[in-house]
């Protein structure tokens, strides 16, 4: 068998590492040539770092990830506590940790797994279609290559999604920007081994530990789309926004740096469960496009790649057939996701002040039970439970 991937970020490279494992010829082919992945890194729950064990990967994602063994909600004004627990019941339970890690980390490891040479890079892709049991991909450079089937891993922004769905879907934006990037770990700002996160006035200043002693920091500000801001302007932007905030948050702001930072605006695309056309399936973002609120977009991209191999390895009645059960299993679920996040976004970030103050007042009442049930109902239930 052979199989084409388009695109060469997490979902792709994960989807290789776990086609080949089941025998598959898989090349990757990517549009740029230096990949710079959107965000500085990110939380890989249980249910993702299972499925990178699964593929083989256990040792090299434990040495990348963070120790992050508690959570604390701070109010952002005063810096008080408003809830702190210990996450291992959620790890006991899950049979697995959380690791954040760095993504550019985590992107070199998956390149070196699934190997270089088959990584096409600068292959920007701008058509597929398929000819009786051949599907057929045709890059920038007018040149064309075929395989046995196709795995569209190509984002947010997939051009593979417009083919299996004839349509370009619009993406709906999730009213806020999030800016991101990696400090040293600074115990003025948070313990070094919690995810602590000062919520106020609809916004949030969060840090959370990866390996080499770094934080991962994100500041979510809801304001409208497509505001221009220079780099250069970063700092007095955070520092404006969150001018009231406590000085571990004054501090976190004065230690980033913002060459190193990244400002995104945060779209996702309403779910939708058709993922297959013939030998031709999405996988990732390209698939199920979601905002980060619930911190699952990447692992669902990691449990798309553990369930499409199960299913090619485990149907025989053909590729397509095996695409069409992959799809099933996966929409509902991923789609569930999409839709759990675009529901936080909107209570956390002040859309509704009167529904943001509810949540924040049920905070200074959390034990971390209710938050822990939450966690886990995110990631039980995935291709490996
Ligand atoms: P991508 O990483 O977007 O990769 C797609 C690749 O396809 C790109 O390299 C692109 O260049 C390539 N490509 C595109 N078009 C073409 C073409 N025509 N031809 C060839 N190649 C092409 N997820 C989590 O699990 N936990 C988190 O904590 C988390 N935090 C996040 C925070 C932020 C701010 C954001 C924005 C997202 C977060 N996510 C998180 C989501 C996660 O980043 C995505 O779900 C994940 O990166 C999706 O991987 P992917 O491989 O499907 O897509």
């Amino acid at each position: 068998m052979k199989a084409i991937i388009i695109g060469a970020g997490m979902g792709g490279l994960c989807a290789g590492i776990a086609l080949r494992r089941i025998g598959h010829n898989v090349e990757i082919y990517e549009r740029v040539r230096d990949i710079r992945p959107v965000g500085a890194a990110l939380s890989l729950w249980s249910n993702g770092v299972k499925c990178l064990n699964y593929l083989g990967l256990e040792q090299q994602v434990r040495a990348l990830g963070g120790q992050m063994d508690s959570m604390a909600y701070l109010e952002g004004h005063s810096g008080q506590t408003m809830t702190a627990f210990d996450l291992s019941p959620v790890y006991n339970t899950a049979g697995q940790r959380a690791y954040p890690v760095a993504r550019a980390e985590l992107q070199s490891m998956l390149m070196d797994e699934f190997g270089r040479d088959n990584i096409h890079l600068g292959r920007a892709v701008t058509e597929v279609w398929q000819e009786g049991d051949t599907v057929f991909a045709r890059f920038a450079d007018g040149e064309i290559v075929s395989g046995d089937y196709l795995i569209g891993a190509d984002g947010a922004h997939s051009i593979i999604r417009s083919h299996v769905l004839g349509e370009v879907l619009p993406r709906d934006y999730a009213g806020y920007v999030n800016f991101n990037g990696l400090v040293a770990i600074d115990e003025t700002i948070a313990p070094a081994d919690r995810w602590t996160t000062f919520v106020a006035e609809g916004k949030r200043a969060s840090v959370m530990p990866v390996s080499e002693g770094r934080f991962y920091f994100f500041f979510d500000v809801p304001m409208p789309a497509g505001v221009a801001m220079d780099r250069s302007a970063y700092k007095d932007e955070l520092r404006q926004q969150f001018a009231k905030f406590a000085p571990p948050v004054q501090r976190l702001i004065d230690a980033i740096e913002p060459e190193r930072t990244n400002r995104v605006e945060i779209f996702d695309i309403t779910p939708f469960n058709t993922w297959t056309k013939g030998r031709i399936a999405l996988l990732g973002d390209a698939a199920h496009n979601t905002s980060p609120d619930i911190g699952q977009g990447g692992c669902m991209a990691m449990e798309d790649a553990v369930a499409l191999a199960i299913s090619l390895q485990t149907n025989t009645l053909g590729v397509e057939d095996a695409l069409v059960r992959y799809q099933n299993r996966r929409a509902p679920r991923a789609g569930e996701w999409v839709l759990r996040a675009r529901r936080r976004a909107a209570e956390t970030h002040g859309f509704d002040m009167a529904v943001t103050q509810q949540w924040y007042d049920g905070l200074w009442k959390e034990d971390g039970s209710r938050i822990m049930k939450g966690l886990l109902s995110n990631i039980e239930g995935g291709p490996l439970d």
